[in-house]
């Protein structure tokens, strides 16, 4: 039997649902579980990929090609698995299959409501999730938080499975916010608040996950599990940290798993997670530290570019090392400033996805920079591709090449629109997604890190390395160590005469995970620290 795990979100969001929801499912897979999640995010949008990553935060690529909310990227990390293109869906989606079963006729004749057709949908794909038979719990995160105007067929969809499948195969995880006041003194009415609003839709949370920047005291607990009909020790405290890593750890620590295991009668003792505790030790406790500067479109403060943020964490990891970032406005950039000054402290460079020409010439002589002062390079599909027009522009000779993304009179289109995309009208879900094997070259850096001819990875882009200047480029001395098994596509470009210059076409950041760095970051990150030894040891002299 299919047990079912529903997470909630009370006052306000971002309070850190998603990484609640992922830690949780850690908990129970080291109890030897097969979890699989589903989010769901009540937006209109069909998908996340045509949203604002400066507004939603990323737009995370399923190894299927689904463009989904950032939160599946935190659920992969935490639990290691893959997801797919079910594991997420919205309003937008549900509407969009029931509105089509409509014109179909498949309702023979009956009036479509949101009470039973959307509730219905709803549930089914959830149940979908859940289909597979060794799949011992589902967890459901629902996005945003209870009371807002998207969110009410959701929680009539999972109060309604709840009685389907049985109260005792169910669990209700309610995320909420204990506000602290400026005297110190912590609040829990608004978590009141909104688990009562829970409760008018006919759902009472099991399980309470307090949001707090102070350990809860006695009285605080006691209140709210009087008041809201929650025991006491299903309130369990999430204190806010800068260690998203150790929340697992600290959850345990708490029982929640325990509590968890025992509600829905899964009773299972738990294994040390020693990977993971050996994980986030090295997190803790670095030998080194560096400085990277990420030269993109958006910069600090937004979750534009998490799953790249975490990449460099895990690069971290597996080399013993903090690395800070330092973010820098690509629009800010210009070649006439002082870049010495700008990039002093700095030892490596790295320019991430993205769309649109704002930016780019800023990310042209952060890349030029980085060729010509041998500082480490990582390019990520948009920055892979101002590898190529630097090198093309300033090796190669080609004074004005370009993309046509950004400049479509170019004399040097070297970055162009692939074939497939050029009578595609639609924005959504019409890129190349997904995964797709690429080929690596012997005896190139690409290959030093995979150490393995082909791979498979992610992908989220229109334009592609145009095939009529790769001999060209070649011949100017860029190498494509990486390409696709047919060979029409470049998958990976690099510069050999410098210690680390690589660009990607597919985004390597979705597939790496804290137990298991990808192995570009890797080595990225390991030839950071070289050029790091390498300057002060100049610099001491
Ligand atoms: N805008 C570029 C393209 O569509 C790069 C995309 C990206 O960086 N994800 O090919």
């Amino acid at each position: 039997m299919t047990k079912y795990i529903f997470v909630t979100g009370g006052v306000i969001s971002g309070i850190g649902k998603g990484i609640t929801t992922a830690s949780l499912g850690r908990l129970l897979i080291n109890r030897g579980f097969n979890v699989n999640l589903v989010k769901i995010d009540p937006y209109i949008n069909v998908d996340a990929g045509v949203m604002n990553p400066f507004q939603h935060g990323e737009v995370f690529v399923t190894h299927d090609g689904a463009e989904t909310d950032l939160d599946l990227g935190n659920y992969e990390r935490f639990l290691g698995v893959d997801l797919n293109q079910h594991s997420n869906f919205t309003t937008g989606s549900v509407y969009k299959e029931v509105i089509e079963k409509e014109r179909r006729g498949d309702y023979l004749g009956q009036t479509v409501q949101l009470i039973p057709h959307i509730t219905d949908e709803i549930k089914r794909r959830i149940y979908q999730i859940g289909k597979d038979s060794d799949i011992d719990v589902v967890i459901t995160e629902i996005g945003g938080t209870i009371g807002d105007f998207e969110m009410p067929p959701f929680v009539e969809a999972i109060r309604e499975l709840a009685v389907e499948v049985g109260r005792e195969n169910t669990l209700f995880l309610h995320v909420s916010l204990i506000y602290t006041l400026a005297n110190g003194e912590s609040k829990s009415k608004p978590t009141q608040h909104s688990i009562r609003k829970l409760q008018e839709f006919g759902i009472q949370p099991d399980l309470l996950l307090c949001r707090t920047s102070q350990h809860l005291d006695d009285s605080i607990r006691r209140k709210i599990a009087l008041l809201c009909g929650i025991s006491e020790d299903f309130i369990i405290e999430g204190l806010d940290t800068k260690c998203v890593d150790e929340i697992p750890l600290n959850f345990e620590e708490q029982g929640m798993g325990h509590l968890v295991s025992k509600k829905l009668g899964l009773e299972r003792r738990a294994t040390l997670d020693a990977e993971w505790v050996a994980m986030v030790d090295k997190l803790k406790n670095p030998k080194h530290s560096t400085k990277i500067a990420i030269v993109g479109k958006y910069t600090t403060g937004s979750d534009a570019y998490i799953s790249v943020q975490e990449a460099i964490k895990h690069g971290g990891i597996a080399n013993e090392a903090e690395v800070c970032i330092e973010w820098i406005e690509a629009e800010s950039l210009t070649e006439n400033m002082d870049l010495d000054g700008l990039f002093e402290n700095i030892d490596g460079i790295l320019v991430p996805g993205g769309f649109g020409d704002r930016g780019i010439e800023g990310m042209i002589t952060a890349v030029k920079y980085a060729r010509e002062k041998r500082i480490p390079y990582l390019g990520l599909c948009l920055g892979m591709q101002c590898l190529v027009i630097e090198y093309a522009r300033n090796v190669a000779n080609m004074i004005d090449a370009n993309s046509t993304e950004v400049d479509e009179k170019t004399s040097y289109p070297v970055i162009d629109l692939m074939l497939e995309q050029r009578a595609i009208a639609d924005k959504g879900a019409t890129m190349r997604l997904g995964h797709y094997p690429c080929v690596l070259k012997e005896n190139t850096k690409s290959y030093e890190a995979f150490q393995q001819p082909i791979i498979l990875e992610r992908h989220r882009h229109r334009y592609e390395l145009n095939n009529d200047y790769r001999s060209r480029l070649e011949d100017a001395g860029l190498c494509f160590s990486g390409v696709s098994p047919d060979e029409s596509l470049v998958e990976i470009a690099e510069v050999p005469d410098h210690p680390w210059m690589v660009g990607s076409q597919f985004h390597p950041e979705f597939q790496s995970k804290p137990l298991t760095p990808h192995p570009l970051f890797r080595d990225f990150i390991a030839s950071v620290l070289c050029y790091q030894q390498e300057r002060t040891e100049l610099g001491d002299k």
